[in-house]
């Protein structure tokens, strides 16, 4: 590769709104993400991803906003 045209690539911490934290690589200083493999329907064949007891619960729960599958 030539030097000095490419960005920085390097390891960064991915943090879910599920509370899953991982590391991947890129070139930003951190990420963060509100769907992981973790907490995706796909990977654990559950439908309420993200919202147990995660950021967007507490957040959901401060500004009194029913989440659309528990209406
Ligand atoms: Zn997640």
């Amino acid at each position: 590769m030539k030097a000095g045209i490419h960005p920085n690539y390097k390891k960064v911490q991915v943090t879910c709104a599920c509370g899953n934290v991982f590391e991947t690589g890129s070139v930003k200083q951190e990420i963060r993400i509100e769907t992981c493999s973790e907490c995706h329907p796909f990977y654990t064949g559950r439908q309420k991803f993200a919202e147990a007891g995660g950021r967007v619960d507490r957040f959901n729960k401060k500004y009194g906003i029913k989440s659309e599958l528990q209406q």
